[in-house]
């Protein structure tokens, strides 16, 4: 059976780069499925600016016309803090049988050794690092060691073990943030093209990410 995909994020808001993102992943690692897992209360950045509620609701417009595109809002049902680890672990009760591939954006992979428990996520799944612009995959520390040992230009080694690959992807440079998108509202202007219109449409019928002392 096909891997599963599994792209978390706080998604405030979403925007095509995670969507193209996901997109060319499903198709070219012949994934059965992308799923995306808005974090419920993400362990190491600041609070989110969209409520959780939000933030769902704008993933499921963003994704529902895809086939293959699932939403799971796993991380947010959950009480306290969200760790990848204890996600991954949960989607492994679920799907014992299944590899399991854990989509992070280059920057994210840069970042791994700070997460909770981060040696044992590749227990558990496959890791997929999506090349994003202006970032560069490691050459030296312990995540340059790490991609030495685990590292695979293979697609089939994917699908042929359940987890401990680290498959680095060259997707489509789309460099949008949704940082640039939250400031970019904030100044009042318009998020068209950067995001489908009906997560546009549910950030104006919010009023989110608008500044709030009235200025511009
Ligand atoms: P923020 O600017 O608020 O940090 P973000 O745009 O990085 O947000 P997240 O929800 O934090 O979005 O990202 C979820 C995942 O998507 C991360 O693994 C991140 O690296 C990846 N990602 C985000 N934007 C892009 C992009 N333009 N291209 C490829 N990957 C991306």
């Amino acid at each position: 059976m096909n891997p599963i995909g599994i792209f978390g994020g706080t998604f405030d808001p979403i925007h095509f780069g995670h969507l193209r993102t996901a997109f060319e992943l499903l198709q070219s690692l012949r994934l059965s499925e992308v799923r995306f897992m808005p974090a419920g209360n993400p362990p190491h950045r600041e609070t989110t600016v969209a409520s959780a509620e939000l933030r769902l609701a704008m993933v499921r417009a963003a994704t529902e016309d895809q086939p293959g595109f699932v939403v799971d809002d796993r991380e947010m049902r959950r009480e306290g803090l969200s760790y990848s680890v204890d996600t991954l672990a949960s989607l492994r009760a679920d799907f014992p049988d299944r590899p399991l591939c854990l989509i992070v954006g280059m920057d994210a992979f840069l970042g791994l050794p700070k997460w909770h428990q981060w040696r044992e996520l590749l227990e558990l799944a496959h890791l997929v690092v999506a090349h994003r612009p202006g970032w560069r995959a490691p050459s030296m520390g312990p995540l340059g060691e790490l991609l030495v040992d685990r590292g695979t230009g293979r697609i089939n080694d994917l699908h042929e073990s359940l987890a401990g690959c680290i498959y680095i992807h060259a997707v489509t440079q789309l460099e949008i943030s949704s940082t640039e998108v939250r400031k970019l509202i904030a100044s009042g202007r318009d998020p068209r093209y950067l995001m489908p219109d009906s997560v546009r449409a549910i950030i104006q019928e919010a009023g989110c990410y608008k500044r709030t002392d009235g200025r511009k």
